[in-house]
C-alpha cells in the first residue's frame, strides 16, 4: 500500500510529469511550490537527456517558480563524470554538444581532461545525446574501436601503437525524444548506427532505468521514504522497480489508462491524472 506519510523525498520526471514541452504543468508544479514552501517534501529532478546541461534544467524549472539547487538535478552527464573520475580516465573521446563538451570540461578540470579524438591516448568513447553529431565523429568512434579493439586483420590495416583496448558508455537507451512534431531521433539510433558499422557496443549505458541515476537520493533517503513520479512505464517505472522504490504513475504525459490496463508488469504503487492529486489517494 502506498503511504504518502511516509515519504520525505519524490524524485519527479520532468516532460509530461511537471512540464508539457516548454510549459509548466500548472497544478502540478504548484503543488511542488507548496511542499518545498511548508518543507513537507525533498524534491530531485530526473531527465536522460543529455543534449542539455544541468544549468538549463535549473533555469527551466526555476522558470516555474519552482526554488532549485544544482545537487537536486539528476542527469546521466552527472554519471558520466562521476565514472570517468572514478576510473581515473584523462583522455576521451566524447560525442557531445559543444555546451556539454564545456561543461564536463569544467566539471573535470581538475583532473586535466582532455575531450579531443586522438587514437593513440583515447581510453574511452563517450556517447551522449548529441545534436552536433557529425559523419566524422561517428567515422572517428567507429576507427578508434577497430584500431584498438579488434583483431589485427587486413581489412584494418592501420594500427595504433597504443594496443590497450578502449571503452565504449552511453549516456542513457532512448530510442526516441518527444517533440511538438512527435518523436525525433535520440542516442538510441546513434548506438545502432554504431553497432552495425563494426558491432561496437556499449559496456555501460547509464540513466534510466538504470538506478545510479538515483545514488545521491538514496545516500540520503531510504527507499521507504522515496517515490520515483513520472509519465513512462519503460523509464520511469523500471527505474523505480530497479531502484526497489514506490512508482507514482501520472496520466499527464505518454502512459494512458489504456496502456495501464493492458501494462504486464507489477502495477505502479498509485496512479493520478496529475501529480498534485496524490493528496486525493485514499
Ligand atoms: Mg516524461
Amino acid at each position: 500500500m502506498f503511504d504518502i506519510t511516509k515519504k520525505k523525498a519524490f524524485v519527479c520526471d520532468l516532460d509530461g510529469t511537471l512540464f508539457m514541452g516548454p510549459d509548466p504543468i500548472k497544478p502540478a508544479v504548484d503543488f511542488v511550490i507548496d511542499s518545498i514552501n511548508s518543507g513537507r517534501f525533498s524534491f530531485f529532478y530526473l531527465t536522460n537527456n543529455t543534449s542539455k546541461t544541468p544549468d538549463e534544467y535549473i533555469k527551466k524549472i526555476a522558470g516555474a517558480n519552482i526554488p532549485v539547487k544544482p545537487e537536486q538535478i539528476l542527469t546521466p552527464l552527472i554519471t558520466l563524470e562521476s565514472y570517468i573520475r572514478e576510473k581515473g580516465y584523462k583522455s576521451v573521446y566524447l560525442l557531445a554538444s559543444e555546451k556539454v563538451k564545456s561543461y564536463l570540461e569544467k566539471q573535470l578540470s581538475d583532473v586535466g581532461i582532455k575531450f579531443e579524438y586522438n587514437p593513440e591516448e583515447n581510453e574511452l568513447i563517450a556517447l551522449t545525446y548529441d545534436k552536433e553529431l557529425t559523419y566524422e565523429k561517428l567515422a572517428n568512434a567507429t576507427s578508434l574501436w577497430n584500431m584498438r579493439n579488434v583483431p589485427p586483420s587486413p581489412m584494418c590495416p592501420i594500427r595504433t601503437a597504443n594496443q590497450n583496448k578502449v571503452e565504449f558508455v552511453a549516456t542513457h537507451p532512448d530510442n526516441c525524444c518527444p517533440s511538438e512534431r512527435g518523436p525525433i531521433p535520440d542516442i538510441g539510433g546513434m548506438m545502432k548506427f554504431l553497432e552495425i558499422t563494426n558491432g561496437m557496443k556499449p559496456s555501460n549505458i547509464f540513466g534510466k532505468p538504470s538506478p545510479s541515476l538515483l545514488k545521491t537520493v538514496l545516500d540520503k533517503f531510504s527507499p521507504e521514504q522515496i517515490a520515483v513520479v513520472g509519465d513512462r512505464l519503460y523509464t520511469d517505472k523500471a527505474i523505480a522497480d530497479n531502484a526497489q522504490v514506490d512508482f507514482v504513475c501520472v496520466l499527464s504525459g505518454e502512459t494512458t489508462k489504456e496502456d495501464l490496463a493492458s501494462y504486464k508488469g507489477i502495477a505502479p504503487a498509485v496512479t493520478v491524472d496529475t501529480f498534485n492529486m496524490i493528496d486525493d489517494v485514499k
